[in-house]
Protein backbone atom coordinates (compact mmCIF):
# COMPACT_ATOMS: atom_id res chain seq x y z
CA UNK A 1 0.00 0.00 0.00
CA UNK A 2 1.06 3.71 0.16
CA UNK A 3 3.01 5.03 -2.98
CA UNK A 4 5.59 2.87 -3.51
CA UNK A 5 6.33 0.46 -5.66
CA UNK A 6 4.17 -2.41 -6.01
CA UNK A 7 5.09 -5.04 -3.52
CA UNK A 8 3.81 -8.62 -2.87
CA UNK A 9 4.39 -9.15 0.86
CA UNK A 10 5.41 -13.17 1.64
CA UNK A 11 6.62 -12.18 5.15
CA UNK A 12 5.68 -14.98 7.32
CA UNK A 13 5.27 -12.72 10.67
CA UNK A 14 4.75 -9.88 11.06
CA UNK A 15 2.96 -10.35 7.46
CA UNK A 16 0.77 -8.60 5.21
CA UNK A 17 -2.37 -6.82 6.82
CA UNK A 18 -4.91 -5.62 4.32
CA UNK A 19 -4.78 -2.60 2.68
CA UNK A 20 -8.13 -1.34 3.58
CA UNK A 21 -7.64 -2.05 7.35
CA UNK A 22 -4.02 0.22 7.20
CA UNK A 23 -5.98 2.99 5.50
CA UNK A 24 -8.55 3.15 7.91
CA UNK A 25 -6.50 2.70 10.63
CA UNK A 26 -3.91 5.63 9.31
CA UNK A 27 -7.08 7.70 9.10
CA UNK A 28 -8.48 7.38 12.59
CA UNK A 29 -5.08 7.76 14.01
CA UNK A 30 -4.63 10.82 14.73
CA UNK A 31 -8.68 11.80 15.58
CA UNK A 32 -10.46 8.67 16.12
CA UNK A 33 -14.01 9.17 14.76
CA UNK A 34 -14.13 12.67 15.79
CA UNK A 35 -13.00 12.43 19.55
CA UNK A 36 -10.24 15.03 19.08
CA UNK A 37 -7.54 12.39 19.98
CA UNK A 38 -6.20 8.89 18.45
CA UNK A 39 -7.35 5.61 19.91
CA UNK A 40 -4.25 5.26 21.26
CA UNK A 41 -3.94 8.52 23.90
CA UNK A 42 -7.43 7.39 24.89
CA UNK A 43 -8.32 5.71 28.46
CA UNK A 44 -8.84 2.10 27.82
CA UNK A 45 -11.81 2.35 30.46
CA UNK A 46 -13.22 4.68 28.43
CA UNK A 47 -16.22 4.83 26.30
CA UNK A 48 -14.68 5.02 22.63
CA UNK A 49 -12.34 2.25 23.71
CA UNK A 50 -14.33 -0.27 25.42
CA UNK A 51 -16.75 -0.41 22.51
CA UNK A 52 -13.43 -1.14 19.95
CA UNK A 53 -12.89 -4.08 22.74
CA UNK A 54 -15.90 -5.20 23.23
CA UNK A 55 -16.71 -5.14 19.01
CA UNK A 56 -13.30 -7.20 18.44
CA UNK A 57 -14.36 -9.69 21.20
CA UNK A 58 -18.19 -10.31 19.68
CA UNK A 59 -16.62 -10.92 16.04
CA UNK A 60 -14.03 -13.15 17.19
CA UNK A 61 -16.58 -15.37 18.86
CA UNK A 62 -19.52 -15.07 16.02
CA UNK A 63 -16.92 -15.85 13.51
CA UNK A 64 -16.05 -18.99 14.90
CA UNK A 65 -19.41 -19.45 15.93
CA UNK A 66 -19.08 -19.83 19.79
CA UNK A 67 -21.55 -19.31 22.77
CA UNK A 68 -21.05 -18.41 26.13
CA UNK A 69 -18.99 -21.50 27.01
CA UNK A 70 -16.17 -19.65 25.44
CA UNK A 71 -13.98 -16.94 26.39
CA UNK A 72 -11.96 -14.61 24.74
CA UNK A 73 -8.66 -13.21 26.12
CA UNK A 74 -6.95 -10.74 24.32
CA UNK A 75 -3.85 -10.59 26.49
CA UNK A 76 0.50 -10.13 25.03
CA UNK A 77 3.39 -11.72 25.19
CA UNK A 78 3.01 -13.67 22.02
CA UNK A 79 2.34 -17.60 21.49
CA UNK A 80 5.55 -17.73 23.16
CA UNK A 81 4.10 -16.75 26.44
CA UNK A 82 1.22 -19.10 26.11
CA UNK A 83 3.63 -22.21 26.06
CA UNK A 84 4.43 -21.44 29.21
CA UNK A 85 1.26 -19.79 30.47
CA UNK A 86 -1.09 -23.31 29.65
CA UNK A 87 0.47 -26.02 31.46
CA UNK A 88 0.76 -23.21 34.32
CA UNK A 89 -3.06 -23.01 34.18
CA UNK A 90 -3.85 -26.68 32.98
CA UNK A 91 -1.84 -28.98 33.84
CA UNK A 92 -1.81 -29.97 37.84
CA UNK A 93 0.31 -31.19 40.26
CA UNK A 94 1.33 -35.34 39.22
CA UNK A 95 -1.02 -35.15 35.89
CA UNK A 96 1.28 -35.49 32.80
CA UNK A 97 0.07 -33.65 29.51
CA UNK A 98 0.24 -35.30 25.85
CA UNK A 99 2.30 -32.99 23.12
CA UNK A 100 2.34 -33.53 19.15
CA UNK A 101 5.27 -32.96 18.19
CA UNK A 102 5.59 -31.61 14.68
CA UNK A 103 8.19 -28.65 14.33
CA UNK A 104 9.75 -26.26 16.24
CA UNK A 105 7.25 -24.37 17.48
CA UNK A 106 5.81 -27.55 19.18
CA UNK A 107 8.98 -28.37 20.42
CA UNK A 108 9.12 -24.81 21.85
CA UNK A 109 6.17 -25.66 23.64
CA UNK A 110 7.01 -28.85 24.72
CA UNK A 111 10.89 -27.18 26.51
CA UNK A 112 8.63 -25.09 28.51
CA UNK A 113 6.57 -27.98 30.06
CA UNK A 114 9.93 -29.20 31.31
CA UNK A 115 11.07 -25.75 32.70
CA UNK A 116 8.24 -25.49 34.70
CA UNK A 117 9.14 -28.83 36.32
CA UNK A 118 5.75 -30.83 34.94
CA UNK A 119 5.34 -33.46 32.86
CA UNK A 120 4.13 -34.21 29.42
CA UNK A 121 4.62 -37.18 27.01
CA UNK A 122 4.92 -36.91 23.00
CA UNK A 123 1.91 -38.45 21.86
CA UNK A 124 2.81 -38.23 18.33
CA UNK A 125 5.93 -36.66 16.13
CA UNK A 126 7.14 -36.35 12.73
CA UNK A 127 11.09 -35.87 13.52
CA UNK A 128 11.75 -38.97 11.68
CA UNK A 129 10.45 -37.02 8.63
CA UNK A 130 12.11 -34.06 9.16
CA UNK A 131 8.74 -32.67 9.91
CA UNK A 132 7.64 -32.86 6.63
CA UNK A 133 3.81 -34.55 7.30
CA UNK A 134 1.19 -34.58 10.31
CA UNK A 135 1.08 -38.09 12.19
CA UNK A 136 -2.31 -39.89 11.19
CA UNK A 137 -4.37 -40.59 14.16
CA UNK A 138 -3.38 -44.00 13.92
CA UNK A 139 0.37 -42.86 14.65
CA UNK A 140 -0.65 -41.09 17.62
CA UNK A 141 -0.48 -42.92 21.28
CA UNK A 142 -2.83 -40.91 23.15
CA UNK A 143 -3.41 -41.46 26.84
CA UNK A 144 -6.62 -41.36 28.01
CA UNK A 145 -5.91 -39.47 31.66
CA UNK A 146 -3.70 -36.63 29.68
CA UNK A 147 -4.33 -32.85 31.21
CA UNK A 148 -5.16 -31.65 27.97
CA UNK A 149 -3.32 -33.19 24.00
CA UNK A 150 -1.16 -29.88 22.84
CA UNK A 151 -0.79 -29.44 18.84
CA UNK A 152 -0.02 -26.66 16.20
CA UNK A 153 -2.19 -26.57 13.41
CA UNK A 154 0.20 -24.84 11.22
CA UNK A 155 3.59 -25.41 11.07
CA UNK A 156 4.89 -22.06 9.45
CA UNK A 157 8.57 -23.05 9.70
CA UNK A 158 8.29 -26.50 7.62
CA UNK A 159 4.70 -25.73 5.89
CA UNK A 160 2.73 -28.65 7.24
CA UNK A 161 -0.93 -28.13 8.38
CA UNK A 162 -3.56 -30.77 10.27
CA UNK A 163 -5.92 -30.76 7.45
CA UNK A 164 -8.51 -31.93 10.54
CA UNK A 165 -8.17 -32.47 14.08
CA UNK A 166 -7.51 -35.61 15.72
CA UNK A 167 -10.00 -36.98 17.65
CA UNK A 168 -8.93 -36.58 21.43
CA UNK A 169 -11.33 -38.78 22.92
CA UNK A 170 -12.76 -36.12 25.32
CA UNK A 171 -9.02 -35.09 26.30
CA UNK A 172 -9.18 -31.08 25.82
CA UNK A 173 -7.27 -30.00 22.65
CA UNK A 174 -5.30 -27.08 23.26
CA UNK A 175 -4.25 -25.48 19.68
CA UNK A 176 -1.17 -23.16 18.84
CA UNK A 177 -3.21 -21.77 15.84
CA UNK A 178 -0.76 -18.71 15.67
CA UNK A 179 -0.14 -18.58 11.52
CA UNK A 180 -3.70 -20.14 10.42
CA UNK A 181 -5.86 -18.08 12.62
CA UNK A 182 -9.17 -16.96 10.92
CA UNK A 183 -8.23 -18.87 8.15
CA UNK A 184 -10.70 -21.62 7.46
CA UNK A 185 -13.86 -22.71 9.53
CA UNK A 186 -12.55 -24.26 13.09
CA UNK A 187 -14.57 -28.22 14.86
CA UNK A 188 -14.34 -26.67 18.38
CA UNK A 189 -16.23 -29.83 19.59
CA UNK A 190 -12.71 -31.11 21.79
CA UNK A 191 -10.87 -27.79 21.63
CA UNK A 192 -10.69 -26.26 25.26
CA UNK A 193 -8.35 -23.26 24.43
CA UNK A 194 -6.65 -21.69 21.47
CA UNK A 195 -3.91 -19.37 20.91
CA UNK A 196 -2.67 -17.17 18.55
CA UNK A 197 -0.02 -13.88 17.84
CA UNK A 198 -2.04 -11.95 15.84
CA UNK A 199 0.52 -10.58 13.72
CA UNK A 200 0.30 -13.20 10.91
CA UNK A 201 -2.94 -14.09 10.20
CA UNK A 202 -5.08 -11.35 12.19
CA UNK A 203 -3.58 -7.75 12.32
CA UNK A 204 0.06 -6.34 14.09
CA UNK A 205 2.60 -7.62 16.78
CA UNK A 206 1.43 -7.52 20.63
CA UNK A 207 -1.96 -9.02 20.77
CA UNK A 208 -2.26 -12.67 21.76
CA UNK A 209 -5.70 -14.18 21.18
CA UNK A 210 -6.44 -16.90 23.72
CA UNK A 211 -10.03 -18.35 23.03
CA UNK A 212 -10.39 -20.97 26.19
CA UNK A 213 -13.30 -22.93 27.37
CA UNK A 214 -14.67 -21.46 30.46
CA UNK A 215 -14.47 -24.68 32.60
CA UNK A 216 -10.99 -25.26 32.10
CA UNK A 217 -10.47 -21.23 33.62
CA UNK A 218 -9.95 -22.67 37.22
CA UNK A 219 -7.99 -26.01 36.54
CA UNK A 220 -5.00 -24.66 38.88
CA UNK A 221 -6.71 -22.37 41.27
CA UNK A 222 -5.68 -19.47 42.96
CA UNK A 223 -2.83 -19.63 45.65
CA UNK A 224 -1.26 -22.85 43.09
CA UNK A 225 1.88 -20.48 42.72
CA UNK A 226 0.67 -18.92 39.33
CA UNK A 227 1.03 -14.89 39.45
CA UNK A 228 -1.92 -13.48 38.79
CA UNK A 229 -1.46 -11.21 35.33
CA UNK A 230 -0.69 -15.16 34.32
CA UNK A 231 -3.67 -16.83 35.24
CA UNK A 232 -6.58 -17.10 32.65
CA UNK A 233 -9.01 -16.16 34.90
CA UNK A 234 -7.89 -13.04 35.89
CA UNK A 235 -8.08 -11.83 32.21
CA UNK A 236 -11.48 -13.86 31.63
CA UNK A 237 -13.11 -12.30 34.98
CA UNK A 238 -11.96 -8.52 34.13
CA UNK A 239 -13.23 -9.04 30.47
CA UNK A 240 -9.44 -8.58 29.26
CA UNK A 241 -8.76 -5.03 31.15
CA UNK A 242 -6.73 -6.24 33.96
CA UNK A 243 -4.50 -3.81 33.28
CA UNK A 244 -3.39 -2.15 30.00
CA UNK A 245 -4.26 -3.87 26.61
CA UNK A 246 -2.55 -3.73 23.38
CA UNK A 247 -4.94 -0.81 22.41
CA UNK A 248 -3.76 -0.34 18.95
CA UNK A 249 -3.57 -4.37 18.02
CA UNK A 250 -6.89 -5.02 19.51
CA UNK A 251 -8.37 -1.90 16.99
CA UNK A 252 -6.25 -3.40 14.20
CA UNK A 253 -7.44 -6.80 14.87
CA UNK A 254 -11.16 -5.85 14.88
CA UNK A 255 -10.51 -4.10 11.26
CA UNK A 256 -9.38 -7.13 10.19
CA UNK A 257 -12.31 -9.36 11.53
CA UNK A 258 -14.82 -6.98 10.03
CA UNK A 259 -12.83 -7.69 6.57
CA UNK A 260 -13.12 -10.91 7.42
CA UNK A 261 -16.93 -11.09 7.65
CA UNK A 262 -17.01 -8.60 4.60
CA UNK A 263 -15.30 -11.44 2.90
CA UNK A 264 -18.15 -13.51 3.48
CA UNK A 265 -16.55 -15.48 6.71
CA UNK A 266 -14.70 -18.09 7.47
CA UNK A 267 -16.09 -20.49 4.97
CA UNK A 268 -15.49 -17.36 1.75
CA UNK A 269 -12.13 -17.15 3.60
CA UNK A 270 -11.20 -20.84 3.57
CA UNK A 271 -11.66 -21.16 -0.30
CA UNK A 272 -10.12 -18.28 -1.09
CA UNK A 273 -6.84 -19.69 0.83
CA UNK A 274 -6.96 -22.94 -1.37
CA UNK A 275 -7.17 -21.36 -4.20
CA UNK A 276 -4.32 -19.12 -3.76
CA UNK A 277 -2.20 -21.96 -2.15
CA UNK A 278 -3.59 -24.04 -5.22
CA UNK A 279 -2.02 -21.75 -7.69
CA UNK A 280 1.65 -21.86 -6.01
CA UNK A 281 1.71 -25.69 -5.64
CA UNK A 282 0.41 -26.36 -9.18
CA UNK A 283 3.72 -24.41 -9.89
CA UNK A 284 5.41 -26.86 -7.93
CA UNK A 285 3.82 -30.02 -9.51
CA UNK A 286 4.42 -28.80 -12.52
CA UNK A 287 7.94 -27.71 -12.49
CA UNK A 288 9.12 -30.93 -13.54
CA UNK A 289 11.15 -31.38 -9.74
CA UNK A 290 12.67 -27.86 -9.72
CA UNK A 291 11.12 -27.01 -7.46
CA UNK A 292 10.57 -29.73 -4.41
CA UNK A 293 8.02 -29.70 -1.83
CA UNK A 294 9.49 -29.83 1.59
CA UNK A 295 5.40 -31.10 2.66
CA UNK A 296 3.93 -34.57 2.14
CA UNK A 297 1.14 -33.67 -0.41
CA UNK A 298 -1.37 -34.73 2.46
CA UNK A 299 0.24 -32.33 4.91
CA UNK A 300 0.53 -29.55 2.93
CA UNK A 301 -0.17 -26.06 4.41
CA UNK A 302 -2.58 -23.49 3.41
CA UNK A 303 -0.59 -20.54 5.13
CA UNK A 304 3.43 -21.33 4.66
CA UNK A 305 4.65 -22.92 0.92
CA UNK A 306 8.24 -24.56 1.74
CA UNK A 307 10.37 -25.42 -1.16
CA UNK A 308 13.64 -25.90 -2.22
CA UNK A 309 15.41 -25.31 -5.13
CA UNK A 310 18.43 -27.82 -6.99
CA UNK A 311 21.25 -25.91 -5.16
CA UNK A 312 21.67 -23.14 -2.59
CA UNK A 313 22.78 -20.14 -5.27
CA UNK A 314 19.41 -21.46 -7.11
CA UNK A 315 17.69 -20.52 -3.54
CA UNK A 316 19.70 -17.24 -3.37
CA UNK A 317 19.00 -15.71 -6.63
CA UNK A 318 15.21 -16.74 -6.64
CA UNK A 319 15.17 -14.89 -3.77
CA UNK A 320 16.87 -11.77 -5.07
CA UNK A 321 15.16 -11.60 -8.63
CA UNK A 322 11.40 -12.07 -6.17
CA UNK A 323 12.55 -8.70 -4.49
CA UNK A 324 13.51 -7.57 -7.82
CA UNK A 325 10.28 -8.04 -9.10
CA UNK A 326 8.62 -6.86 -6.02
CA UNK A 327 7.85 -10.31 -4.19
CA UNK A 328 9.49 -10.01 -0.82
CA UNK A 329 9.95 -12.30 2.36
CA UNK A 330 10.99 -15.43 0.35
CA UNK A 331 13.17 -16.32 1.99
CA UNK A 332 13.18 -19.42 3.84
CA UNK A 333 13.54 -19.81 8.09
CA UNK A 334 17.31 -19.66 8.60
CA UNK A 335 17.61 -22.77 10.43
CA UNK A 336 15.82 -24.61 7.42
CA UNK A 337 16.91 -22.67 4.15
CA UNK A 338 14.55 -23.23 0.79
CA UNK A 339 12.06 -20.86 0.03
CA UNK A 340 8.89 -20.35 1.72
CA UNK A 341 5.71 -18.06 0.89
CA UNK A 342 3.38 -17.21 3.57
CA UNK A 343 0.17 -16.70 1.71
CA UNK A 344 -1.78 -15.44 5.06
CA UNK A 345 -5.39 -14.28 4.70
CA UNK A 346 -4.38 -10.43 3.63
CA UNK A 347 -2.58 -11.93 0.82
CA UNK A 348 -4.45 -11.99 -2.27
CA UNK A 349 -4.68 -14.14 -5.14
CA UNK A 350 -3.14 -11.81 -7.66
CA UNK A 351 -0.31 -11.55 -5.67
CA UNK A 352 -0.14 -15.71 -6.06
CA UNK A 353 -0.85 -15.74 -9.28
CA UNK A 354 2.49 -12.67 -9.81
CA UNK A 355 4.37 -15.78 -8.21
CA UNK A 356 3.15 -18.39 -9.82
CA UNK A 357 4.06 -16.40 -13.22
CA UNK A 358 7.32 -15.95 -11.46
CA UNK A 359 7.70 -19.38 -10.17
CA UNK A 360 7.28 -21.33 -13.95
CA UNK A 361 9.25 -18.47 -15.81
CA UNK A 362 12.08 -18.64 -13.11
CA UNK A 363 11.93 -22.85 -13.96
CA UNK A 364 12.19 -22.26 -17.71
CA UNK A 365 15.00 -19.84 -17.36
CA UNK A 366 17.22 -22.42 -14.88
CA UNK A 367 16.25 -25.56 -16.00
C1 LIG B 1 5.10 -17.34 15.10
C2 LIG B 1 4.72 -18.55 15.85
C3 LIG B 1 4.96 -18.67 17.22
C4 LIG B 1 5.69 -17.62 18.02
O1 LIG B 1 4.87 -16.54 18.19
P1 LIG B 1 5.32 -15.24 19.02
O2 LIG B 1 4.09 -14.40 18.92
O3 LIG B 1 6.50 -14.66 18.32
O4 LIG B 1 5.63 -15.68 20.41
C5 LIG B 1 4.49 -19.80 17.85
N1 LIG B 1 3.84 -20.77 17.19
C6 LIG B 1 3.60 -20.69 15.86
C7 LIG B 1 2.88 -21.79 15.17
C8 LIG B 1 4.03 -19.57 15.16
O5 LIG B 1 3.79 -19.49 13.84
Amino acid sequence: MGGGPVVYNFNPGPAVVPAAVLREAAENLVDYRGQGMSIVEMSHRAGPYEAVHQDAIDRCLRLYGLGPEYAVLLLQGGASLQFAMVPMNLLREGRSADYISTGHWSQKAIEEVHVLGKRCRVAGSSEGQHFACIPSQEELDLDPEAEYLHLTTNNTIYGTQFQSLPRSGGVPIVADMSSDLFSRPVVWDEIGLAYGGAQKNAGIAGLTVVIIRRDLLDRVGAGQGVPTVMRYRTHAKTNSLYNTPPVFAIYLFGLVLRWIECLGGLEAVASRNQCKAGLLYAAIDGSGGFYRGHARPDSRSLMNLTFALPDKAAEARFCAEAEQAGLVGLRGYRSVGGVRASLYNAMDEAGCEVLAGFMRDFARRGA
